[in-house]
């Protein structure tokens, strides 16, 4: 028999009727004879209402019971979802991450999945039970609940297609797939039918949320076959696959962006080795991620030294950088935490010139300033200031063709 990883995202099941909505197609599913274990999130607004809670009394919430408060989201949905299923005729059983064994690394909050024991889940298919699994969480060797950072029900979804050797790992969500830009923001976006995983990561980490990073990652690790689709139309949805020869190739596969960015410069440093790392150590220290860095060619002995971080660390960075500009001997620090990033990602840039340019020209030609570049193999980023994240991505998505369907 077939065995599907069925994942529901949060606004899947933000409703009772929606609940009732997914044990429905779960019934449609078992009556095509495949074997299914469902992931689900928490009601949609659920996880940030805990977190809500939880920095009202505490700033900074202790790690250990934030996972403990934030876990209670997925709960919730996975025993209503059983009682959906069991009104309805279909045998199911609920499990937390715990229960369900998935056993995780210690880092409270962004845990990372170790290892899943599969016996009970195993058992409960072989009875013709649907399985429903709490995603987002896990435990770690002390038997403390862990949580696999924002998004994480993606990773669990995956990690259980991985570890029983799934058919196919089925993201349902609130768009029908993966598209060439979200398509909130430029409505002339166009659905994919295959991306590859790299790509897929590339936009995963240069911010569209439509997956998870760690899932993406996964997927690509353990071969594990993925799917994008809808919970309430029907489609095909996107595979998220390796590279092929059949693939539809466009140069530029699609557009992200990250409004979670902000920039730090330090102006007036001696330009002589060593400053980089005397900059950016304290950052580090401070637990800081930093993500494009750029320095700039010296004049007059000294030189400027900017880099970006996520918007939530920028109060913390501009004070360890206050706290060393002495040190630096710096003429001045200063910040912007008004920016976002948006990048141009596709496999077939590895083999084209000329795409660079291209996208500065149609920034320019709109007026947009550019505030840093970066580039890698596949993708090319701009910071730019927040106000113009929206025209930026339409005009790329429109220089590039990207609404226009691939001709073969
Ligand atoms: P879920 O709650 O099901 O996990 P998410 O909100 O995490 O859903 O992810 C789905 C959302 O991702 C969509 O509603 C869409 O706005 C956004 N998104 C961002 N980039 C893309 C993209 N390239 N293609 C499709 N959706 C995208
Ligand atoms: N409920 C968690 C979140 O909102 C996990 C998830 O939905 O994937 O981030
Ligand atoms: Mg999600």
């Amino acid at each position: 028999m077939p065995l599907f990883v069925q994942k529901y995202g949060g606004t899947s099941v933000g409703t009772v009727d929606k609940i009732q909505h997914v044990a429905t197609k779960i019934l449609q599913a078992k009556r095509r004879n495949e074997d299914i274990v469902v992931v689900v999130s928490a009601m949609s607004g659920e996880t940030d209402r805990l977190l809500t809670l939880a920095r009202q009394i505490q700033t900074h919430p202790n790690p250990r019971e934030l996972d403990v408060l934030l876990s209670t989201g997925e709960q919730v949905t996975i025993a209503l979802l059983c009682m959906a299923l069991e009104e309805k005729g279909c045998p199911a059983s609920s499990y937390t991450g715990g229960q369900a064994r998935i056993l995780t690394d210690a880092a409270h909050t962004k845990a990372r999945i170790v290892d899943i024991d599969t016996t009970r889940i195993r058992r409960d298919l072989e009875q013709g039970k649907v399985v429903v699994v709490a995603g987002f969480q896990g435990v770690n060797e002390e038997g403390d609940i862990t949580t696999l950072g924002r998004g994480g029900s993606d990773t669990t979804a995956v990690a259980l297609a991985a570890a029983l050797k799934a058919d196919e790992c089925q993201i349902y969500t609130d768009v029908d797939g993966v598209y060439t830009t979200d398509p909130r923001v430029e409505p002339k976006a166009r659905r994919l039918n295959r991306i590859t995983f790299e790509e897929m990561l590339e936009m995963a980490s240069l911010g569209s949320k439509v997956l998870q990073i760690r899932a993406v990652e996964f997927a690509g690790k353990y071969n594990v076959p993925l799917r994008v689709l809808s919970t309430f139309d029907e489609g095909k949805g996107t595979l998220i696959t390796y590279e092929d020869e059949t693939m539809e190739q466009a140069l530029i596969s699609g557009i992200a962006f990250n409004r979670d960015e902000a920039k730090l410069t330090v102006e007036g440093v001696p330009d002589r080795p060593g400053i980089a790392a005397k900059i950016l150590g304290p950052i580090a220290d401070a637990n800081i991620e930093v993500d494009m860095i750029v320095q700039n060619v010296a004049e007059d002995a000294t030189t400027d030294f900017t880099f970006t971080v996520h918007r939530n660390d920028y109060a913390k960075a501009l004070d360890v950088l206050n706290q060393v500009k002495s040190e630096l001997s710096a003429r001045k620090v200063t910040g912007d935490d008004k920016i976002v990033k948006v990048s141009l990602v596709g496999v077939g840039m590895r083999s084209h010139a000329g795409i660079a340019s291209k996208m500065f020209r149609s920034l320019a030609d709109e007026g947009i300033n550019i505030r840093m570049i970066s580039t890698s193999e596949i993708k090319i980023s701009v910071v730019l200031d927040e106000k113009y994240l929206e025209l930026a991505v339409r005009t790329l998505h429109e220089a590039f063709e990207l609404d226009q369907p691939l001709t073969a």
